[in-house]
């Protein structure tokens, strides 16, 4: 493809993309593929001669859309939104344009640069602590993360990093490993399944910490637990706290925590993925009271704030807690300005993913970002039948899903399988909301008056 083709096929990816995007209601939300369909619908190996961009392209009809599920669709209420706008589809292509790979400052000054601009915009958004933002000569500051599970991961390695140096210089004589199998991390038992796995990655033991009648942990039942494993001899060292639960959008009273954490000296971090967004909001800013006991902070524009995936931003107050835990100094990663995101996170390569942030905060603004939030505030319902026993709500969850008018995924919360409602498209309007409701009963009372029931 040469420059005067790719003018024209861009053009032209452009309008296919708005068409999608402007009819997606009249796709069907949920595919009806089985596993293994798309196999059989292509060759068996990449073609030997090139095709022309036409040959591709027709088969996006027939091989891909066929399996898509479509996310962007006002009937997609499954898991939790996933952002889409304009302005991020936009920025993301310049972004691919300039490919550049940003692990230093020198290889790309513009994409460092404009990160740590962007996270202390969004982090001023949020009214974070000042000790969050990096400004010009601030300790702290932010980072864009792929994903909030990579950001829980981060924080837990560079907690154990921080805690065996306090450890080791204390008495140089101990034992790395053993002080490590004495570690111990704590979360809520409500946590999303990336907080367990990142205890699991970093080698280190878990304990969930039991939730009130609100699915929220309480300082007090906290302190318990970390009683009783101290007088065993563990070491206490990482508490990761949610703001917003992926069941139920519960949330940790870190005003609680956050002082026996900060008295403890164990790390904590905040992990508010969903619900993050809405601390743009003053009206939702009490719910992140406590912020200020934390080392680390992150949330996913990615989720709710319309900047397209991927995009977990990243706070901490010091980050030579991170720098210091994961640096490597490579000749060629050497240069005068050490500032960049290649020390903050797992990889090296990272991607001109802040440019996107920076088209939509400005072709939002403010204003235009909370007025997305007001309309559908923390939008996640929680159904349950109320004569229902988990069998009759599993059953009627089968019965949504093949009906494929609307998308729902199912939880586990007290011991109950129960169905999760969360308004996800940036396109869905009331009428979408009442339609599914309608949709949802018809199908509970044809349930209930089958005779199986
Ligand atoms: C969605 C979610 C996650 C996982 O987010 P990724 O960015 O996909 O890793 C973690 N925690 C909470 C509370 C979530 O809602």
């Amino acid at each position: 493809m040469d420059t005067a083709e790719f003018r024209r096929r861009g053009k032209e990816m452009v309008d296919y993309v708005a068409d999608y995007l402007e009819n997606i209601e009249s796709r069907q939300v949920y595919p009806d593929v089985q596993p293994g369909y798309l196999r059989t619908l292509i060759p068996e190996d990449a073609p030997q001669e090139p095709e022309t961009y036409e040959d591709v392209v027709k088969d996006i009809e027939r091989v891909i859309m066929p399996g898509v599920t479509h996310w962007h669709s006002p009937y997609f209420f499954a898991y939790f939104p996933t952002a889409n706008s304009f302005p991020a589809l936009l920025a993301d292509m310049l972004s691919g344009a300039i490919g550049c790979i940003g692990f230093s400052w020198a290889a790309s000054p513009a994409c460092t640069e404009l990160e740590t601009v962007m996270l202390d915009w969004l982090g001023k958004m949020l009214k974070l602590p000042e000790e969050f933002l990096a400004g010009t000569e601030g300790k702290g500051g932010g980072v864009i993360q792929g994903t909030a599970s990579e950001a829980t991961l981060v924080a837990l390695l560079a907690a154990r990093s921080r805690i065996l140096k306090r450890i080791l210089n204390d008495d140089p004589e101990k034992q790395e490993a053993n002080i490590i199998s004495r570690l111990v991390a704590y979360s809520s038992d409500q946590a999303h399944s990336s907080v367990e796995r990142a205890a699991l990655i970093g080698g280190v033991k878990m304990k969930k910490i039991p939730t009130d009648c609100k699915f929220a942990v309480r300082g007090e039942a906290f302190q318990k637990i970390l009683e009783e494993d101290k007088a065993a001899g563990l070491i206490p060292f990482y508490f990761c706290a949610t703001l917003g639960t992926t069941p139920s959008c519960a949330f940790d009273r870190i005003t609680e925590i956050g002082p026996i954490c900060n008295a403890e000296q164990l790390w904590l971090h905040i992990d508010a993925a969903y619900a993050g967004s809405a601390f743009i909001c003053p009206e939702f800013r009490p719910l992140l009271d406590g912020v200020e006991f934390a080392d680390s902070f992150n949330f996913n524009p990615h989720k709710w704030m319309l900047v397209n995936f991927d995009c977990s931003t990243m706070w901490v107050k010091n980050r030579s807690d991170i720098i210091g835990a994961f640096k490597m100094d490579p000749l060629y990663l050497k240069h005068d300005h050490q500032e960049s995101g290649t020390h903050w996170q797992i990889p090296l390569g990272r991607r001109f993913r802040s440019l996107k942030m920076w088209f939509v905060f400005r072709m939002y603004g403010l204003r235009g970002l909370q007025e997305h939030i007001r309309k559908v505030p923390l939008a996640l319902i929680v159904l349950v039948s109320s004569q229902g026993s988990n069998e009759l709500n599993e059953a009627l969850l089968k019965k949504i899903n093949s009906a494929r008018t609307i998308h729902l995924v199912p939880c586990q919360l007290a011991g109950r399988f129960v169905l999760r409602f969360a308004v996800c498209s940036r396109t869905t309007e009331s009428r979408h909301v009442q339609e599914a409701w309608a949709h949802i009963s018809k199908l509970a009372t044809e349930l209930l008056h089958q005779p199986s029931h």
